[in-house]
C-alpha cells in the first residue's frame, strides 16, 4: 500500500459514500469529485456538479470503463 497515494486520496470527513455531498441526497449516480478548497476526495449528484463546477475538480485518475480504440 502506497502511504503518500493513499493521502492524496483522502475523504472529506462530511462525505457519506451514498448521499451527494452537497444536498446528501441519495443517489446511485454520483460522481467522485475533488474539492478544491479541501483537497479531498466528495461524492456529488450530477445536479450540483453541473451547479457547482468551479468548486470542484473532476478526478480523472481512476480506470474508466470503455474500450480502447487502437491508432493507426
Ligand atoms: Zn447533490
Amino acid at each position: 500500500m502506497d502511504y503518500c497515494d493513499e493521502s492524496n486520496y483522502a475523504w472529506h470527513e462530511k462525505d457519506m459514500i451514498d448521499r451527494c455531498f452537497m444536498c446528501e441526497e441519495k443517489s446511485d449516480g454520483l460522481s467522485v469529485v475533488r474539492h478544491i478548497a479541501s483537497m479531498k476526495m466528495v461524492h456529488l449528484c450530477s445536479d450540483c456538479m453541473v451547479e457547482k463546477m468551479s468548486e470542484y475538480l473532476l478526478d480523472n485518475t481512476r480506470a474508466w470503463k470503455g474500450t480502447k480504440v487502437k491508432r493507426g
